[in-house]
């Protein structure tokens, strides 16, 4: 078998259109989306994400700002540019790139976003609301799998589903969407005894480890479904968590690059969207 490769940068295009009509149409109403995002310091992975975030917005018809800030920036000048930007009406997203340098504390910069400006869905209210299956706002990574899955025709009801990673951005949200489409899910992380029996058993397993080509061909079965949301580098080459010759066993699988990765920048712009409508009472 050779899986089909599930196309994010052609769903992700697809997306961003009907973004763009949908705020061309708000734009008719007076309301434009606008988008801010902080940078702190010079990661130069960092520096990418924020590119690629400005040319979506720009893509998706909103406003935004960038705000480039030194490393050198205190945690208190940070907390106080977002509070400036809780409070300014043309921007109804914030979303602060991390990771921030060792002397700001990431959760502190996370708190103070206003949980309705928080489009990235770290906020612990957003968090819970997510727990809870009521929420607004769906964090990106888990929601561009959900669109590729749903795109492909894959429906996790019923299914074993199998998540590798339990960080609070990818692994444990990534679980709860699955188990809110009656997925069976089992969370892995590395502590799992076993992980490749545990791996066999998933009908649908979804790899967010942050090392390379960590899933191999013997911890797959046969005609598994397989997302890969690992960005790791291999010798400077950007790779996934899953071993490419996977691609023998499974029925679907995501390609690095190419599937994940361009639905999470299109998932914020769907997120700031609908911040902008939920701000406007629209
Ligand atoms: P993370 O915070 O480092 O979490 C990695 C998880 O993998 C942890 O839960 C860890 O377990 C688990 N793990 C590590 N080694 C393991 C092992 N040997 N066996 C089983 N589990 C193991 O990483 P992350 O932020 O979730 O990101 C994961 C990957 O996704 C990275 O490559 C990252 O670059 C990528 N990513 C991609 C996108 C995208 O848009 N495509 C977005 C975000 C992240 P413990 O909890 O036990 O330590």
């Amino acid at each position: 078998m050779s899986a089909v490769m599930m196309d994010g940068k052609a769903l992700s295009a697809k997306v961003r259109q009907r973004i763009l009509a949908e705020t061309e149409a708000l734009k008719e109403r007076g309301v434009r989306p606008g988008l801010a995002v902080i940078i702190v310091g010079e990661d130069p992975a960092s520096q990418i994400y924020v590119r690629n975030k400005e040319k979506a917005c720009v893509e998706c018809g909103f406003y935004s700002e960038k705000y480039a800030l030194p490393a050198e920036t205190s945690q208190e000048e940070l907390l106080g540019l977002i509070d400036e930007l809780n409070h300014n009406p043309r921007i109804n997203g914030i979303l602060c790139q991390m990771p921030v340098p060792a002397h700001i504390s990431e959760q502190a910069v996370i708190d103070a976003i206003s949980y309705e400006k928080d489009v990235d869905a770290f906020h612990p209210v957003n968090v819970g609301k997510i727990m809870i299956g009521d929420f607004d706002f769906l964090p990106c990574t888990p929601a561009g799998v959900m669109e590729l899955l749903a795109e492909y025709g894959i429906d996790p009801k019923g299914k074993r589903c199998v998540v590798i990673g339990r960080s609070n951005i990818v692994g444990k949200p990534m679980a709860m969407l699955l188990l809110h489409k009656h997925g069976t899910v089992t969370i892995c992380h590395s502590r799992t005894a076993d992980l490749a029996a545990v791996c066999r058993e998933a009908d649908i397993l979804v790899a967010a480890v942050g090392k390379a080509k960590f899933v191999t061909p013997d911890m797959v079965r046969e005609g598994a479904v397989v997302i890969d949301v690992g960005m790791n580098r291999d010798n400077g080459k950007l790779c996934g968590d899953v071993d490419p010759a996977v691609a023998e066993k499974a029925s679907y699988m995501t390609p690095v690059p190419g599937g994940v990765g361009p639905m999470t920048i299109t998932m914020l712009m769907q997120n700031t969207l609908k911040a902008a409508r939920l701000q406007n009472g629209l």
